[in-house]
Protein backbone atom coordinates (compact mmCIF):
# COMPACT_ATOMS: atom_id res chain seq x y z
CA UNK A 1 0.00 0.00 0.00
CA UNK A 2 1.78 3.45 -0.88
CA UNK A 3 1.62 5.90 2.06
CA UNK A 4 1.48 9.44 1.50
CA UNK A 5 1.65 10.29 5.19
CA UNK A 6 3.03 14.11 5.44
CA UNK A 7 2.61 14.47 1.54
CA UNK A 8 0.17 17.42 0.64
CA UNK A 9 -1.35 16.91 -2.56
CA UNK A 10 -3.53 19.35 -4.55
CA UNK A 11 -6.23 18.36 -6.81
CA UNK A 12 -7.90 20.34 -9.63
CA UNK A 13 -11.46 19.79 -10.52
CA UNK A 14 -11.40 17.44 -7.34
CA UNK A 15 -15.19 18.13 -6.78
CA UNK A 16 -16.42 16.07 -9.13
CA UNK A 17 -15.64 12.75 -11.18
CA UNK A 18 -12.53 11.78 -11.77
CA UNK A 19 -11.03 14.52 -9.53
CA UNK A 20 -12.83 13.38 -6.54
CA UNK A 21 -11.53 10.06 -6.75
CA UNK A 22 -8.53 10.54 -7.24
CA UNK A 23 -8.50 13.34 -4.23
CA UNK A 24 -10.03 10.36 -2.03
CA UNK A 25 -7.80 7.95 -2.58
CA UNK A 26 -5.06 9.83 -2.47
CA UNK A 27 -6.72 11.05 0.81
CA UNK A 28 -6.77 7.22 1.90
CA UNK A 29 -2.98 6.97 0.80
CA UNK A 30 -2.85 9.17 4.25
CA UNK A 31 -2.05 12.42 2.36
CA UNK A 32 -3.18 15.86 3.12
CA UNK A 33 -5.35 16.63 -0.12
CA UNK A 34 -6.52 20.25 -1.33
CA UNK A 35 -9.35 20.00 -3.71
CA UNK A 36 -10.26 23.07 -6.06
CA UNK A 37 -12.82 24.15 -8.55
CA UNK A 38 -15.15 26.20 -9.08
CA UNK A 39 -18.45 25.18 -7.16
CA UNK A 40 -18.01 25.63 -3.55
CA UNK A 41 -21.05 23.00 -2.97
CA UNK A 42 -19.29 20.02 -5.10
CA UNK A 43 -15.74 20.72 -3.63
CA UNK A 44 -17.60 21.17 0.48
CA UNK A 45 -19.48 17.76 -0.59
CA UNK A 46 -16.29 15.71 -1.41
CA UNK A 47 -14.45 17.44 0.85
CA UNK A 48 -16.14 16.14 3.76
CA UNK A 49 -15.31 12.43 3.08
CA UNK A 50 -11.89 12.47 4.51
CA UNK A 51 -10.70 14.73 7.39
CA UNK A 52 -7.70 14.93 6.17
CA UNK A 53 -9.64 16.92 2.92
CA UNK A 54 -10.37 20.71 2.30
CA UNK A 55 -11.65 22.69 -0.63
CA UNK A 56 -10.93 25.98 -2.13
CA UNK A 57 -12.96 27.85 -4.82
CA UNK A 58 -10.34 28.51 -7.74
CA UNK A 59 -10.36 28.96 -11.73
CA UNK A 60 -7.67 27.22 -12.91
CA UNK A 61 -7.91 30.02 -15.79
CA UNK A 62 -7.09 32.69 -14.10
CA UNK A 63 -3.64 32.66 -11.98
CA UNK A 64 -4.68 35.09 -9.48
CA UNK A 65 -6.71 32.30 -8.66
CA UNK A 66 -3.95 29.81 -8.42
CA UNK A 67 -1.84 32.68 -6.78
CA UNK A 68 -4.24 32.97 -4.13
CA UNK A 69 -4.86 29.13 -4.00
CA UNK A 70 -1.30 28.62 -3.52
CA UNK A 71 -0.73 31.37 -0.62
CA UNK A 72 -3.82 29.87 1.51
CA UNK A 73 -2.56 26.10 0.88
CA UNK A 74 1.25 27.03 2.10
CA UNK A 75 0.06 28.78 5.15
CA UNK A 76 -2.71 26.02 5.91
CA UNK A 77 -0.30 22.55 5.30
CA UNK A 78 2.65 23.78 3.65
CA UNK A 79 3.80 23.77 0.35
CA UNK A 80 2.49 20.81 -2.19
CA UNK A 81 4.46 17.69 -3.10
CA UNK A 82 1.97 16.21 -5.36
CA UNK A 83 -0.05 18.49 -8.08
CA UNK A 84 -2.74 16.67 -10.08
CA UNK A 85 -4.33 18.80 -12.50
CA UNK A 86 -6.85 17.50 -13.31
CA UNK A 87 -9.85 20.12 -14.13
CA UNK A 88 -11.01 20.11 -17.87
CA UNK A 89 -14.08 20.17 -19.89
CA UNK A 90 -15.54 19.72 -23.58
CA UNK A 91 -17.94 20.84 -25.97
CA UNK A 92 -18.31 19.41 -29.18
CA UNK A 93 -18.63 20.89 -32.66
CA UNK A 94 -17.76 20.75 -35.83
CA UNK A 95 -14.45 22.30 -36.69
CA UNK A 96 -16.00 24.81 -39.38
CA UNK A 97 -18.35 25.92 -36.21
CA UNK A 98 -15.64 26.83 -33.33
CA UNK A 99 -15.60 29.96 -32.75
CA UNK A 100 -12.39 32.02 -31.55
CA UNK A 101 -14.19 32.54 -27.95
CA UNK A 102 -14.70 28.57 -27.90
CA UNK A 103 -11.49 27.93 -29.14
CA UNK A 104 -9.88 29.66 -26.64
CA UNK A 105 -12.06 28.77 -23.66
CA UNK A 106 -11.19 25.49 -24.42
CA UNK A 107 -7.37 25.63 -24.43
CA UNK A 108 -7.45 28.27 -21.48
CA UNK A 109 -9.59 25.43 -19.50
CA UNK A 110 -7.71 22.25 -20.36
CA UNK A 111 -4.11 23.24 -21.83
CA UNK A 112 -3.07 26.58 -20.32
CA UNK A 113 -4.99 26.24 -16.30
CA UNK A 114 -3.27 22.49 -16.28
CA UNK A 115 -0.04 25.05 -16.45
CA UNK A 116 -0.89 27.79 -14.00
CA UNK A 117 -1.93 24.83 -12.04
CA UNK A 118 1.34 23.22 -11.23
CA UNK A 119 3.83 26.13 -12.41
CA UNK A 120 4.10 28.02 -8.31
CA UNK A 121 4.60 24.10 -7.40
CA UNK A 122 7.88 24.02 -9.53
CA UNK A 123 10.31 25.99 -7.15
CA UNK A 124 9.74 23.77 -4.17
CA UNK A 125 9.46 20.68 -5.03
CA UNK A 126 12.79 21.07 -6.87
CA UNK A 127 14.22 23.25 -3.48
CA UNK A 128 12.77 19.67 -1.75
CA UNK A 129 14.04 17.06 -4.05
CA UNK A 130 10.87 15.67 -4.33
CA UNK A 131 7.38 15.73 -6.44
CA UNK A 132 4.27 14.02 -8.22
CA UNK A 133 3.26 16.12 -10.74
CA UNK A 134 0.18 14.13 -12.82
CA UNK A 135 -1.70 15.98 -15.70
CA UNK A 136 -5.17 14.03 -16.48
CA UNK A 137 -5.53 14.50 -20.01
CA UNK A 138 -6.89 12.02 -22.09
CA UNK A 139 -6.61 9.41 -24.84
CA UNK A 140 -7.82 12.91 -27.41
CA UNK A 141 -4.01 13.35 -26.20
CA UNK A 142 -3.38 9.92 -28.05
CA UNK A 143 -5.92 9.92 -31.15
CA UNK A 144 -7.98 12.22 -32.57
CA UNK A 145 -11.60 12.59 -32.58
CA UNK A 146 -14.16 13.66 -34.56
CA UNK A 147 -16.59 17.16 -33.43
CA UNK A 148 -14.00 18.14 -30.61
CA UNK A 149 -10.76 19.25 -32.58
CA UNK A 150 -10.09 22.62 -29.58
CA UNK A 151 -10.54 19.72 -26.91
CA UNK A 152 -8.04 16.83 -28.96
CA UNK A 153 -5.39 19.95 -29.98
CA UNK A 154 -5.93 20.99 -25.78
CA UNK A 155 -4.73 17.83 -24.75
CA UNK A 156 -2.59 17.08 -27.25
CA UNK A 157 -0.92 19.98 -25.68
CA UNK A 158 -1.27 18.60 -22.27
CA UNK A 159 0.41 15.46 -23.27
CA UNK A 160 3.92 17.38 -24.73
CA UNK A 161 3.52 19.78 -21.67
CA UNK A 162 4.26 16.54 -19.63
CA UNK A 163 6.82 15.48 -21.61
CA UNK A 164 8.47 18.42 -21.56
CA UNK A 165 8.63 19.38 -17.83
CA UNK A 166 9.46 15.68 -17.10
CA UNK A 167 12.87 16.81 -18.95
CA UNK A 168 13.24 19.52 -17.23
CA UNK A 169 13.17 18.60 -14.17
CA UNK A 170 14.70 15.12 -14.55
CA UNK A 171 17.48 15.59 -12.06
CA UNK A 172 15.74 16.79 -9.41
CA UNK A 173 13.83 14.14 -7.86
CA UNK A 174 10.21 15.05 -9.66
CA UNK A 175 8.07 13.13 -11.78
CA UNK A 176 5.30 14.43 -14.72
CA UNK A 177 3.55 12.11 -15.74
CA UNK A 178 0.06 12.46 -18.00
CA UNK A 179 -2.41 9.88 -17.31
CA UNK A 180 -4.99 9.34 -20.45
CA UNK A 181 -8.63 8.13 -19.20
CA UNK A 182 -11.00 6.47 -22.27
CA UNK A 183 -14.31 7.13 -21.97
CA UNK A 184 -14.98 7.42 -18.23
CA UNK A 185 -18.46 7.18 -15.76
CA UNK A 186 -18.31 11.03 -14.97
CA UNK A 187 -20.97 13.64 -15.37
CA UNK A 188 -18.38 14.79 -18.31
CA UNK A 189 -19.52 11.54 -20.09
CA UNK A 190 -23.09 11.88 -19.28
CA UNK A 191 -23.09 15.01 -20.90
CA UNK A 192 -21.58 13.49 -23.99
CA UNK A 193 -23.67 11.05 -24.46
CA UNK A 194 -26.66 13.48 -24.03
CA UNK A 195 -25.16 15.67 -26.67
CA UNK A 196 -24.34 12.53 -28.95
CA UNK A 197 -27.99 10.82 -28.69
CA UNK A 198 -29.41 14.75 -29.25
CA UNK A 199 -26.94 15.40 -32.49
CA UNK A 200 -27.29 11.10 -34.10
CA UNK A 201 -30.84 11.19 -33.05
CA UNK A 202 -30.13 7.85 -31.28
CA UNK A 203 -31.26 6.81 -27.75
CA UNK A 204 -29.27 8.10 -25.16
CA UNK A 205 -28.76 3.92 -24.45
CA UNK A 206 -27.64 3.51 -28.16
CA UNK A 207 -25.44 6.53 -27.71
CA UNK A 208 -23.78 4.91 -24.52
CA UNK A 209 -23.41 1.40 -26.22
CA UNK A 210 -21.84 3.43 -29.24
CA UNK A 211 -19.19 5.05 -26.83
CA UNK A 212 -18.63 1.29 -24.83
CA UNK A 213 -17.74 0.29 -27.92
CA UNK A 214 -15.15 2.36 -28.83
CA UNK A 215 -13.18 0.87 -26.16
CA UNK A 216 -11.73 -2.78 -26.76
CA UNK A 217 -12.94 -4.16 -23.03
CA UNK A 218 -16.34 -2.84 -24.60
CA UNK A 219 -17.05 -0.62 -21.18
CA UNK A 220 -17.02 2.77 -19.54
CA UNK A 221 -13.76 3.15 -17.22
CA UNK A 222 -14.50 3.33 -13.32
CA UNK A 223 -12.85 6.53 -12.03
CA UNK A 224 -11.37 4.24 -9.21
CA UNK A 225 -9.05 3.14 -12.11
CA UNK A 226 -7.84 6.18 -13.04
CA UNK A 227 -7.18 6.99 -9.32
CA UNK A 228 -5.26 3.98 -8.68
CA UNK A 229 -2.96 4.80 -11.44
CA UNK A 230 -2.26 8.77 -10.22
CA UNK A 231 -1.78 6.63 -6.74
CA UNK A 232 0.73 4.20 -8.47
CA UNK A 233 2.57 7.22 -9.91
CA UNK A 234 2.97 9.06 -6.41
CA UNK A 235 4.79 6.14 -4.76
CA UNK A 236 8.65 6.08 -4.30
CA UNK A 237 8.89 3.59 -5.89
CA UNK A 238 7.46 5.01 -9.31
CA UNK A 239 10.59 7.66 -9.58
CA UNK A 240 11.66 5.89 -12.75
CA UNK A 241 8.58 6.42 -14.47
CA UNK A 242 8.50 10.03 -15.83
CA UNK A 243 7.61 11.69 -19.30
CA UNK A 244 4.87 9.02 -19.94
CA UNK A 245 1.62 9.26 -21.46
CA UNK A 246 -0.40 6.03 -19.88
CA UNK A 247 -3.89 5.07 -21.72
CA UNK A 248 -5.44 3.88 -19.30
CA UNK A 249 -8.27 2.66 -22.01
CA UNK A 250 -9.12 -0.86 -22.20
CA UNK A 251 -6.47 -0.67 -25.08
CA UNK A 252 -8.07 1.80 -26.78
CA UNK A 253 -4.81 3.44 -27.31
CA UNK A 254 -1.13 3.27 -26.64
P1 LIG B 1 -16.17 16.43 -14.43
O1 LIG B 1 -16.79 15.66 -13.33
O2 LIG B 1 -16.97 17.39 -15.21
O3 LIG B 1 -14.88 17.14 -13.82
C1 LIG B 1 -14.27 18.26 -14.33
C2 LIG B 1 -13.84 19.09 -13.15
O4 LIG B 1 -13.09 20.21 -13.64
C3 LIG B 1 -15.03 19.62 -12.38
O5 LIG B 1 -14.88 19.27 -11.02
C4 LIG B 1 -14.95 21.13 -12.58
O6 LIG B 1 -15.30 21.79 -11.38
C5 LIG B 1 -13.48 21.33 -12.88
N1 LIG B 1 -13.27 22.53 -13.69
C6 LIG B 1 -13.72 22.79 -14.95
N2 LIG B 1 -13.34 24.02 -15.33
C7 LIG B 1 -12.63 24.54 -14.31
C8 LIG B 1 -11.96 25.77 -14.09
N3 LIG B 1 -11.95 26.75 -15.01
N4 LIG B 1 -11.31 25.96 -12.91
C9 LIG B 1 -11.30 25.00 -11.95
N5 LIG B 1 -11.91 23.81 -12.10
C10 LIG B 1 -12.57 23.59 -13.26
O7 LIG B 1 -15.51 15.46 -15.53
P2 LIG B 1 -14.36 14.35 -15.43
O8 LIG B 1 -14.70 13.38 -16.47
O9 LIG B 1 -14.14 13.90 -14.03
O10 LIG B 1 -13.10 15.18 -15.95
C11 LIG B 1 -11.87 15.24 -15.24
C12 LIG B 1 -10.72 15.27 -16.24
O11 LIG B 1 -10.68 14.02 -16.94
C13 LIG B 1 -10.86 16.36 -17.31
O12 LIG B 1 -9.60 16.95 -17.55
C14 LIG B 1 -11.31 15.58 -18.53
O13 LIG B 1 -10.93 16.20 -19.73
C15 LIG B 1 -10.58 14.26 -18.32
N6 LIG B 1 -11.12 13.13 -19.05
C16 LIG B 1 -12.39 12.67 -18.82
C17 LIG B 1 -12.86 11.57 -19.55
C18 LIG B 1 -14.26 11.01 -19.34
O14 LIG B 1 -14.69 10.21 -20.18
N7 LIG B 1 -14.96 11.36 -18.30
C19 LIG B 1 -12.04 10.96 -20.50
C20 LIG B 1 -10.77 11.46 -20.70
C21 LIG B 1 -10.31 12.54 -19.96
P3 LIG B 1 -16.14 23.17 -11.37
O15 LIG B 1 -17.20 23.05 -12.39
O16 LIG B 1 -16.62 23.25 -9.97
O17 LIG B 1 -15.13 24.24 -11.67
Amino acid sequence: MTDLAGKHALVTGGGSGIGASIAKTLARAGAQVMIAGRRKEALEQTAACAANMSAIVADVTDQDSIAKLYRYAETVHGAFDIVVANAGSAESAPAEQITPARWSKTLDVNLTGAFFSVKPALAGMRARGWGRIIFIASTAGLKGYAYVAAYVAAKHGVVGLARALAVETAKDGITVNAVCPGYTETPLLEQAVRRIALKTGRSEAEARHAVMASNPQGRIIAPQEIANVVLWLCAAESAAITGQAISVSGGETW
